[in-house]
C-alpha cells in the first residue's frame, strides 16, 4: 500500500496568505506543495479536501493534562483527545502535577504515562523548585522547557524566592526554554488580604523582575497567560532592546472579561483573573506583540468547581480554534495570523523541528477545517474529562473536520481514530 498521500480540492494556509494547493505527503513528510501535483505521482492516494482549509497542526505550549494525581480531572489520553478535537497536534504539559515533576525519577514517570496514553505528540516541561536547579539543568534536553511559578497557582510549585531564582536562570541551558507564571507572590498575597484577586500590578511587578533578570543574565524567557496591557507594554520595550523575550496569551483572557465572570461565577476563576473588557482590548490592540496563543487548559471537574473552595483554571483546548476562526470571520484576524499565533511561532520559539508550518520537509501535521460551519460549543460534546467549558453554548463559525498527525488520520468528524500511545514525545529522537 502507498505511503503517498494527495490532498486535492482544498486552501492552504502558509506565511503570507491562502492559496488553492493540493499537498503531497509521504510517510510522516510534506513533500510537495502547489498546483497540479497528481499529473507527476501515480502512486499516491488521493484525498479530497473540498472546501476545506488546511492549517498546520496546532501547537499549544500550555497545558495542564494532571496526570499523574489528577486524573478525575484530566489524564494524558483524554487531554491528547481534547487536543485532537481542537486541531491541536502537539502539546507541551505543565508539571505541576501530584507528584510534580521535579527530577528525573517524576520526569521518568510521566515520560513513560503520556507514551503509553497520549493520542498526539506532546514535551513536558520540568518544575523548578527553591533546590532542584543541578537536578532540571542535567535533565533540560530530555523537557520542552522549566517552568518556573514566581507567584503560586494550581499545585505545591513556588519559586518566589530570589536566591532559586536566578540560580534557575543562570543555570538552566541558556537556549533552552524558562516558561514562567509571573505574578508577585508577595503583591497577591498582600491583596488577597484586602479581599482582592490578582490586580494587574500583581503581573506588571513580576514580569518588570524576570525581564530584569533575563536582560541582565543574558538568557531566553517565555512569558505564560500575558493578560494586561502593562505586561505588554513592558514585553514591547524589552524586545525593542533586544532582550530575548516571549509571549503568550489565552483564548479566555482575549475571549472573555470580568463581565462574563459575573455569569460564569467559579467557572471563570483562573489565574491570572479574567480582566476588565479595557484591559481585554488593550491586547487585541497590541496583539503584534504576542508571539503565541497558548490555552492554559486547566481542567478541574464540576463539583470541585462548585466547592466551598473553587480552584482556579478552565478547559479550552478544544474551543481555542473555533474563537480564532471566529475572529477570522469577525475580521479581527487573518488565517495566517492564526497559522503564525498557534504554530509556526510555538515551534520557532521551542525549538520544534519540521513543526509549524504546511512546506516541503515538515511534519504532516494538517488541521483540515470548515470555515463556512456554524455550530454551537456544547458541554455535552466535549472529550475533555472534566466536561464543560466556559464557552458552553457560544456560536462559533468554522469547525475542525480532521486532523493528520504525522501524516495519519488521526481525528475524523467528531471521532478520535488514533490509538492510546501514538503520540512522541518531541524530544525522544534528540
Ligand atoms: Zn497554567
Amino acid at each position: 500500500m502507498s505511503e503517498k498521500k494527495l490532498f486535492f480540492g482544498g486552501s492552504v494556509v502558509g506565511r503570507e496568505g491562502v492559496e488553492r494547493a493540493e499537498v503531497l505527503i509521504e510517510g510522516e513528510r510534506i513533500v510537495a506543495v502547489g498546483p497540479n501535483l497528481a499529473a507527476s505521482e501515480s502512486d499516491v492516494q488521493p484525498v479530497d479536501v473540498t472546501g476545506l482549509t488546511l492549517l498546520p497542526g496546532l501547537i499549544d505550549v500550555h497545558v495542564h493534562l494532571r496526570e499523574p494525581g489528577g486524573e478525575h480531572k484530566e489524564n494524558f489520553y483524554t487531554g491528547t483527545c481534547a487536543a485532537l478535537a481542537g486541531g491541536v497536534t502537539t502539546v507541551l504539559a505543565m508539571p505541576n502535577t501530584n507528584p510534580p515533576i521535579t527530577d528525573q525519577h517524576s520526569l521518568d514517570d510521566a515520560l513513560n504515562r503520556a507514551n503509553t496514553h497520549a493520542v498526539c505528540d506532546f514535551g513536558l516541561y520540568l518544575g523548578g523548585t527553591a533546590n532542584n536547579v543541578e537536578e532540571v539543568r542535567s535533565l533540560a534536553d530530555r523537557a520542552a522547557g522549566l517552568k518556573l511559578y514566581i507567584g503560586s497557582s494550581n499545585g505545591s510549585l513556588l519559586v518566589d524566592q530570589f536566591p532559586a531564582q536566578i540560580q534557575h536562570f543562570e543555570q538552566f541551558p541558556r537556549e533552552a526554554i524558562i516558561a514562567v507564571h509571573a505574578e508577585d507572590e508577595a503583591a497577591v498575597r498582600y491583596y488577597a488580604s484586602l479581599g482582592q484577586r490578582r490586580p494587574p500590578i500583581c503581573a506588571a511587578l513580576s514580569v518588570t523582575h524576570l525581564i530584569t533578570l533575563a536582560e541582565q543574565i543574558g538568557r531566553r524567557l517565555h512569558i505564560c497567560h500575558v493578560s494586561t496591557g502593562a505586561e505588554i507594554a513592558l514585553i514591547r520595550d524589552a524586545k525593542r532592546r533586544g532582550v530575548q523575550v516571549t509571549c503568550e496569551a489565552t483564548p479566555h483572557h482575549l475571549f472573555l472579561s470580568t463581565e462574563d465572570e459575573i455569569e460564569l461565577g467559579a467557572f471563570g476563576r483562573v489565574n491570572p483573573p479574567l480582566r476588565t473588557v479595557d484591559e481585554v482590548s488593550t491586547l487585541w490592540e497590541q496583539f503584534d506583540v504576542i508571539d503565541m496563543i497558548a490555552t492554559d487548559h486547566a481542567p478541574h471537574t464540576v463539583e470541585e468547581k462548585e466547592g466551598s473552595t473553587p480552584p482556579s483554571g478552565m478547559p479550552g483546548l478544544e474551543t481555542m480554534l473555533p474563537l480564532l476562526l471566529t475572529a477570522y470571520h469577525d475580521g479581527r484576524l487573518t488565517l495566517p495570523d492564526i497559522a503564525r499565533v498557534t504554530s509556526t511561532r510555538p515551534a520557532e520559539v521551542f525549538g520544534l523541528e519540521h513543526k509549524g508550518e504546511i512546506a516541503p520537509g515538515y511534519t504532516a501535521d494538517l488541521t483540515l477545517v470548515d470555515l463556512a460551519e456554524t455550530w454551537r460549543i456544547d458541554n455535552g460534546a466535549l472529550f475533555t474529562r472534566c466536561g464543560w467549558s466556559p464557552f458552553d453554548g457560544k456560536q462559533v463559525k468554522g469547525r475542525i473536520r480532521q486532523v493528520y498527525l504525522r501524516g495519519e488520520l488521526s481525528f475524523d468528524q467528531g471521532k478520535v481514530i488514533a490509538a492510546p500511545g501514538c503520540g512522541k514525545n518531541i524530544k525522544s529522537s534528540r
